[in-house]
């Protein structure tokens, strides 16, 4: 049974994890709305992680995020998922249910969605061919959701492409695979690209690609957040696209998640961005 009065604990559990800024964005929401409530790291290690999730429900926890390399165990564990984190094949929410059972989601998506629209209001998934660049965890939130949005094409290309074809399993009608080499070629006549590798990221070199072929209208999309503008998006801007960093993802999935545990749906403020952007 919940209690107005309880005290609502929650966070991110990962190795390594201290790097996460979910603290900083729900410990803001969590203030805003005068919470009784915290949300910490979690680090735990791979071997205590079935340990560490059969105790949140015995330590009265709200729920928790998942962060790699602990999704996959996660999900295994759940007496529930959503048929969206099903169709993912991952989660990155863990709700304590007020049975005691562990219900998992996935709000990447939903994420990444709502970035674009916070971008572009008039956003739509069926206003032309979408080149998506990578197949790894974050692309298959991405590509489900922009299905689900009513994408008519995807042209998906990843450096191991049988990780494409796997994730083109998903809706071959829409999704087609090209090999690495295509990907300069693959953004002709496309309405938006995006990068879901994590080439461009603090630590790693630039994503290998040639922006020639994109229309102008074209917009740009990166969801990596550090740096807030990748090579990427630098050379999107300077062509006069309209771009999206990762930003706008991270902050957006949270929602969901903290007004599960906590009862309040958030909303993205000017400071929280500012927060957030001061640990960069
Ligand atoms: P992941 O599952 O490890 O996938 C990594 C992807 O990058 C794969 O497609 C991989 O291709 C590709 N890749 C790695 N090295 C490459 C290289 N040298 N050349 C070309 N492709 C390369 O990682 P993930 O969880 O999907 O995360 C990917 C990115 O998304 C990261 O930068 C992460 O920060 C970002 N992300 C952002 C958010 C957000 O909230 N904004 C959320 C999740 C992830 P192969 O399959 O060939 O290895």
């Amino acid at each position: 049974m919940s209690d107005s009065n309880q005290f609502k604990l929650a966070g991110i559990m990962g190795m390594p994890v201290f790097q996460s800024r979910s603290p900083i964005i729900h410990n803001y929401w969590i203030k805003k709305h005068n919470i009784k409530g915290a949300y910490g790291h979690f680090p735990v290690q791979i071997d205590n992680v079935e340990t560490a999730i059969r105790g949140l429900s015995a330590l009265g926890l709200a729920g928790c995020n998942i962060t790699q390399p602990h999704k996959l165990m996660a999900m295994k564990m759940m007496d529930e998922l959503t048929p969206l984190a099903k169709r993912i094949g991952a989660i990155n929410c863990i709700v304590v249910q007020p049975d005691g059972s562990l219900h998992g989601f996935n709000n990447d998506g939903f994420g990444y969605i709502q970035s674009l629209k916070d971008v572009t209001p008039a956003w739509r998934a069926d206003a032309g061919p979408i080149t998506v660049i990578g197949a790894g965890g974050a692309a298959r939130a991405v590509v489900i959701s922009l299905l689900d949005q009513g994408a008519t094409e995807i042209r998906l290309i990843n450096r191991t492409r049988a990780k494409a074809e796997e994730l083109a399993a998903a809706d071959p009608t829409v999704v087609k695979t090209y090999d690495w080499s295509e990907r300069n070629a693959a953004l002709e006549g496309a309405a938006m690209l995006v990068n879901t590798t994590n080439q461009g990221m603090y630590g790693q070199p630039p994503l290998e690609i040639t922006l020639d072929a994109l229309p102008k209208t074209a917009m740009v999309s990166d969801l990596i957040y550090i740096p807030l503008e990748t090579p990427l998006l630098a050379a999107a801007k300077a062509r006069g696209h309209v771009t999206s960093n990762g930003l706008g993802m991270l902050l957006n999935q949270a929602i969901p998640a903290f007004e599960a545990w906590f009862g309040v749906k958030p909303e993205i403020t000017d400071e929280l961005r500012k927060a957030v952007l001061a640990t960069f």
